[in-house]
């Protein structure tokens, strides 16, 4: 029986299934990982190719069900653990780029993006089962109401590509809300200059907390207005019509002592 409090909600449509591998075209010698297994909806059809696969599952019982179904397999590591906290450039010690899919569960899908992200150097793309609504999220231009924090730290360290959208149908239990499928490519190189990924993230997560203000008002304790002009940035804007380039202008340019 599907467990609420893990986010359980596993994919039943062949079609759908179907339409996943034929986006990911799976490789022989690649090393896969599959964050979330669940009873292995996804991992069979992952494992008739001859890869490496690593899953890793938080839920004990499914892990028991998983070993019995795949145990003998010896090109599959099942890992009974929690995705947030797991290490996942220790599996690429050897120096092959990994390719990460999952059906995620959606109540911890944003921290575990951002934990995913902060290991971009061993990744060679992912491929993500999210709510529409965090893919619309992370896919958001600047100017858009969807356009936020997830969006622009996406882009820093990937190209974002939304596939298809999943109907609620496809899933036992249905969840309540359409799902769609992404694909998160990271950059060889960061597309823009920072002196570090913290400070880039700490103006982003003032500009956007609150939104509705303009950046003069709630980038106050980073910049003043006057530097904010200088760097060709209105201080009058709010903060989702600026670009990626504008936030990482702005963090090369903070105030000596902030907080
Ligand atoms: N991949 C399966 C499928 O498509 O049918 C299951 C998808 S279900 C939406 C999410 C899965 O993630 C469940 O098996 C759940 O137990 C597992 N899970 C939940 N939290 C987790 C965590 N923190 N780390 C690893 N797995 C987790």
């Amino acid at each position: 029986k599907a467990r609420k409090r893990f986010g359980q909600n596993f994919l039943t449509d062949y079609s759908i299934i179907e339409e996943i591998l034929g986006n990911i075209q799976v490789r022989p010698g690649e090393h896969w990982v599959e964050i979330g297994p669940g009873q292995g909806a996804l991992t069979a059809p992952l494992l008739d190719h001859a890869i490496r696969l690593d899953i890793v599952e938080l839920d004990r019982d499914l892990v028991s069900l998983l070993k019995k179904k795949f145990g003998d397999n010896e090109r599959l590591t099942i890992h009974s653990a929690d995705a947030l906290s797991f290490d996942f450039q220790a599996l690429a010690a050897d120096g092959k780029p990994l390719r990460i899919i999952g059906n995620l569960p959606y109540n911890i899908s944003t921290p575990l993006l951002f934990h995913l992200l902060e290991s971009t150097s061993c990744i060679a793309d992912m491929h993500f089962m999210l709510q529409k609504e965090v893919v619309d999220r992370i896919c958001a231009e600047p100017g858009s109401k969807k356009y936020g924090r997830l969006s622009v730290m996406a882009h820093y360290y990937c190209a974002a590509e939304h596939l298809f959208d999943v109907p609620p149908e496809s899933f036992d239990p249905a969840p309540q809300v359409t799902s769609s499928i992404i694909r998160l490519i990271p950059h060889n190189k960061p597309p823009v200059s920072v002196n570090s990924v913290e400070e880039l993230n700490q103006v982003v997560v003032h500009a956007f907390s609150q939104r509705r203000k303009t950046i003069r008002n709630s980038l106050r304790n980073l910049l003043d207005e006057q530097q904010i002009a200088e760097l060709g940035i209105d201080p009058t804007v709010r903060a989702e019509t600026l670009s990626l380039e504008d936030f990482a202008a702005l963090s090369r340019n903070l105030k000596k002592d902030t907080e």
